[in-house]
């Protein structure tokens, strides 16, 4: 009775809120949050879950050392993946980033991948940003990866201490001397022996990860793994 009282419930809201694809506007189904399924089975996979060693790993030789890394999706411009994104992180939908991180995250889990990570850490925004766009983008993709693997999200643990948005103009040569004090952490000694999947949204050069994922190995985190949900 209860449950019948409940879908009933849901399917007045949905009259007056109808539930909506975030990729394509579509009236969701009752079993599909955020994204329908036509959407999720169309993105533009990777699949470098399947390669030996894949391209972002080979990003990160001689800068970072990470146990191992993957992506999601192949960000290109014009493309539903750049719409999602542009959703996801500008105009609120921070439910997209949930989703994708729930579905990136059972892939990765079916293929062992990630399989004793402790902690999920979502790389910081500067806090002047995160006020300007009301939430750090990289936390809902976490959160959904984190119940995937039923750990917790340590949002707070690293800070960062400087606005680096002038950063994006400069070589990779440029960038590399100054990110190292672009990450802080306050408490590192919670950290210590950890194994850490680092998260963010989108990977370009690396540096961003790079930076916060070697303050992560300073502070005495064991094993670092790094997650994106799309590479550029
Ligand atoms: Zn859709």
């Amino acid at each position: 009775m209860m449950n019948w009282l409940i879908s009933v419930a849901d399917d007045i809201i949905g009259l007056f809120y109808p539930r909506i694809c975030g990729g394509c506007d579509s009236h969701l189904l009752k079993h599909e949050s955020n994204l329908c399924l036509i959407c999720l089975h169309n993105l533009p996979k990777t699949y470098f879950w399947d390669y030996d060693v894949n391209p972002v790993e080979k990003l990160f030789w001689g800068r970072l050392e990470i146990c191992s890394a993957c992506t999601f999706l192949h960000f290109e411009k014009q493309s539903v993946v750049q719409d999602l994104m542009h959703r996801f992180k500008y105009e609120g939908k921070s439910g997209i980033g949930t989703e994708l991180g729930k579905a990136f995250a059972h892939i990765l889990k079916d293929k062992q991948w990630f399989s004793d990570v402790d902690i999920i850490v979502p790389v910081p925004l500067h806090f002047t940003k995160e006020q300007r766009r009301g939430y750090n983008q990289s936390l809902y993709i976490a959160k959904g990866m984190a119940e995937v693997y039923d750990v917790k999200v340590w949002p707070n643990i690293i800070t960062r201490v400087v606005a680096s948005d002038s950063q994006t103009r400069k070589s990779r040569y440029q960038r590399v001397e100054n990110v190292d004090d672009v990450f802080w952490i306050e408490n590192p000694s919670r950290l210590k022996g950890k194994t850490v999947l680092l998260v963010d949204d989108v990977i370009t050069t690396g540096a961003t990860l790079e930076a916060a994922g070697n303050q992560l190995l300073k502070a005495g985190v064991s094993r670092l793994y790094v997650a994106t949900l799309a590479i550029a």
